[in-house]
């Protein structure tokens, strides 16, 4: 019986579910609210790992740069262009969202409301302060993104500082300190392991959340419900079809001069596996071996830009998170002005560069945003039903980005061997 259970795709089970669930919900009515504590539990699990996860895979991401000076030539071209195709995704998420509007229409009256989350006023300054972790264990037991990988990154290259350059140094081998802070990156890159090895146990319970999720909502608002997540679904695959077929083939043909058939073919396996596990940081091994075999792109350049990629650059979570705010604000007629705009586009920014690379990881994100511009949380736990399948798109948009940016700093800086992926010239 468990044998048959996991012999099922993971992916054809939360499918499964989610049809299920609906329909469970259909017939039993508001009734399926009873079963939504199975859907909290699973929220709930998602978020455990957010810390850890963030902290281990920072450190250790950072440590295995080697040195400094590394960080600052390819660092910078990379972060530029991931901050750049995250800005354009996040203002196409908002876009959608006012054009289309997927939630416009749906009566949620019949959802019991929590507090509403208190406004906050917007300051830069406090913004700016919020972002140092003065108490790095308050920042991890609130759960704070922003000043966690700040610190993350900070604990990152004290270890490449401590470290110093081991390979030329005799000495520096037998330094106590030295050979301690090698220890330490070690642990790390164990822990960011463990972790992921964690991320797969708690995946296995999606499925259940799905379906809990799914017919607690249809259940309490009927069909209307899965017409809105249809259109929410909708956009958001139109909305990463755009970023890959638009931006990053526009990124590839011009920036980097390579063969989009060629970039696709090399990625195909990658973009397969962040689609099926919905996680960037489990692909990152293929993701890895797809630039480095495939698109020929060197391995210290690959390894930096892939591994700090799949950690900060999400476009497809950027680009959702936008469109998601929006769709919250429809459903329960929250009025947004230009200024709650601005904040959205912000705070999606900043989410995606803190979500984890797992199932759910942009999901988790939603509730700082959400409590900035006045929309109920309750429409996490609304969408969550869903948000696998939207999942599955926003992570291989993800990972498609990293390689292309991967590509497109490895060209600038000559660092790649377009052999197999030739030059768009001689296609
Ligand atoms: N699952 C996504 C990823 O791993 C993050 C998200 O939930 O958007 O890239």
């Amino acid at each position: 019986m468990l044998k048959a259970w996991f012999a099922i795709p993971l992916w054809q089970r939360v499918v499964a579910a989610l049809i299920l669930g609906g329909i469970t919900g259909y017939f039993w009515g508001p009734g399926a609210e009873s079963i939504k504590i199975i859907g909290d539990i699973f929220i709930d699990f998602i978020k455990m790992l957010i810390v850890p996860l963030i902290f281990f895979s920072v450190v250790s991401g950072v440590a295995s740069i080697g040195n400094l000076g590394k960080l600052g030539s390819v660092g910078w071209r990379a972060i530029l262009l991931f901050v750049i195709t995250g800005q354009v995704a996040v203002w196409l998420g908002l876009a959608l969202g006012t054009w289309f509007e997927p939630g416009v229409g749906l009566d949620t009256s019949a959802i019991p409301m929590g507090d509403t989350p208190e406004p906050a006023a917007f300051d830069w300054r406090e913004m700016l302060r919020s972002m140092i972790p003065v108490s790095p264990v308050g920042v991890m037991a609130n759960v704070q993104v922003l000043p966690l990988i700040v610190f993350s990154l900070l604990v990152g290259i004290g270890i490449l500082l401590a470290r110093g350059d081991v390979e030329d140094d005799d000495e520096a081998e037998t330094d106590s300190g030295v050979r301690g802070a090698a220890m330490i990156a070690r642990a790390f890159d164990g822990g960011a392991l463990i972790f992921q090895k964690i991320t797969i146990l708690v995946m296995e319970l999606t499925p259940f959340g799905v379906f809990a999720l799914m017919a607690w909502v249809v259940g309490i608002l009927g069909l209307d419900a899965v017409v809105a997540l249809a259109k929410l679904v909708g956009m958001n695959y139109l909305g990463c079809l755009l970023i890959i077929g638009v931006m990053y083939t526009g990124i590839l043909a011009f920036m980097a001069r390579v063969s989009i058939g060629g970039f696709f073919r090399g990625m195909v396996d990658a973009i397969a596996v962040a689609y099926s596990t919905a996680s960037s940081s489990a692909t990152l091994p293929v993701t890895l071996r797809c630039t480095q075999r495939n698109l020929g792109v060197s391995k210290p350049t690959s390894s930096f830009v892939v591994s700090l990629g799949s950690t900060i650059n999400m476009d497809g979570t950027a680009m959702y998170l936008g469109l998601a705010t929006l769709f919250g604000a429809q459903i329960f007629g929250v009025d947004l002005s230009t200024t709650d705009y601005l904040m959205i586009a912000l705070l999606a920014t900043v989410g995606s560069i803190g979500a984890a690379g797992i199932p759910g990881g942009g999901l988790v994100m939603m509730g700082a945003i959400f409590t900035a511009v006045k929309v109920p949380l309750e429409t996490i736990a609304f969408v969550a039903g869903v948000d696998r399948i939207m999942d599955m798109m926003r992570t291989a948009t993800n990972v498609t980005g990293d390689a292309t940016v991967t590509v497109a700093t490895a060209s600038a800086m000559g660092e790649i061997d377009k052999g197999e992926l030739k030059s768009a010239d001689d296609v």
